[in-house]
């Protein structure tokens, strides 16, 4: 008992020791943050790194689209060829109007969400622009379009509808990379509710309502604080989704700028993004973190190219005014 015991613990410390020098090996080993634009698509990298190709997932598929199922119901599944056509159809449209095609895939992924509540209204509920778009990928936990009297999802193919929202985010994204919360928003508010791609779809009433304010904030009887509360989901100090669509509402009622203006200023974002390398690229990411700054090239999403100033520069040039005093008014900072 007593010849044991010492050989025990000198077993011990030496299992101890032996494991101290492998992690002390592993620190050694130099470490490589993924680095978007060195030819190689490490992990993580395909949410950000345009370099890094992305495939089919599932048969419901093309070039542009991907439906994926993830624990979707039967109904649901029967719905996804019906779903698949009409976002094409969106895609195109969303193409035309942006000016530019996503350079990859768009994942678009349905699983069955249980919490939903039924629709209450007679003449039924039209849902889209629910779930979440990151860079890449839309997810939604419903089939977008009308959920008829005391149905939790939509259930026939007639009632299938087509998901705008969601899928302006992913042009954002994809062309213009990192933006403030409040474009992204405004924009995606503004495409459901003012760009029409197909007879049967349902434009948002959103943004009309949100335009309303407008006229209220600017004669002073509410305050932005008011209307616009802070934003928990993105941490901002009004919410975005209304900053965004007050931004976008002025500048249809105030500035005269219509559909085509407004498509001439994303245009315009979407080539600034494109001709900054180089210097303008090593300017923007000069203010992120290390891991942030090994990014070669403008490929990588995560850098915010597009700021308000720029998004200011860049609205002032196509509708010719000064727009100091809206970003005043909406308290965005330039
Ligand atoms: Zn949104």
């Amino acid at each position: 008992m007593e010849k044991i015991f010492p050989i025990t613990v000198l077993i011990l410390l030496l299992l101890l020791f032996s494991g101290c020098m492998g992690n002390d090996q592993r620190i050694k080993k130099q470490y490589y943050p993924p680095t978007c634009g060195n030819d190689l698509c490490e992990d993580d990298e395909e949410y950000y790194c345009l370099d890094c190709n992305l495939s089919c997932k599932s048969e419901i598929c093309n070039s542009k689209i991907n439906i994926i199922c993830e624990n979707c119901t039967k109904n649901q599944k029967e719905l996804l060829p019906t779903l698949f056509e009409h976002q094409n159809i969106i895609y195109s449209c969303l193409s035309y109007y942006y000016g530019y095609n996503p350079p990859r895939l768009v994942y678009h992924i349905i699983t069955s969400n249980q919490g939903l509540n039924s629709c209450a209204k007679e003449e039924g509920c039209y849902i889209s622009g629910g779930g979440f778009a990151e860079r890449y990928q839309i997810k939604q936990g419903f089939i977008p379009g009308l959920r008829e009297y005391g149905e939790y999802d939509v259930t026939k193919k007639k009632n299938v509808g087509f998901e705008v929202h969601e899928m302006s985010h992913i042009f954002t994204s994809y062309g213009l990379g990192e933006v403030p919360a409040w474009f992204t928003e405004g924009i995606a508010i503004y495409t459901e509710s003012r760009i029409s791609c197909h007879k049967d779809q349902v434009l948002s009433g959103k943004f009309d309502e949100f335009l309303n304010l407008y006229e209220k904030l600017k004669n002073s009887e509410v305050s932005l604080n008011e209307i616009a509360p802070f934003d928990e989901y993105y941490n901002t100090k009004h919410n975005s989704h209304i900053i965004g669509s007050l931004y976008f509402g002025a500048l249809e009622r105030e500035y005269g700028c219509n559909k085509e203006c407004i498509a001439k200023i994303l245009s315009s974002l979407h080539q600034y993004r494109e001709e900054c390398t180089s210097i303008c690229f090593q300017n923007a990411k000069m203010n992120f973190p290390e891991l942030i700054n090994f990014s070669m090239n403008n490929n990588d999403l995560r850098i915010p190219l597009i700021t308000n100033s720029i998004i200011k520069q860049k609205s002032e040039q196509i509708i010719g005014e000064d727009l100091s005093y809206l970003f005043n008014l909406l308290e965005i900072t330039y």
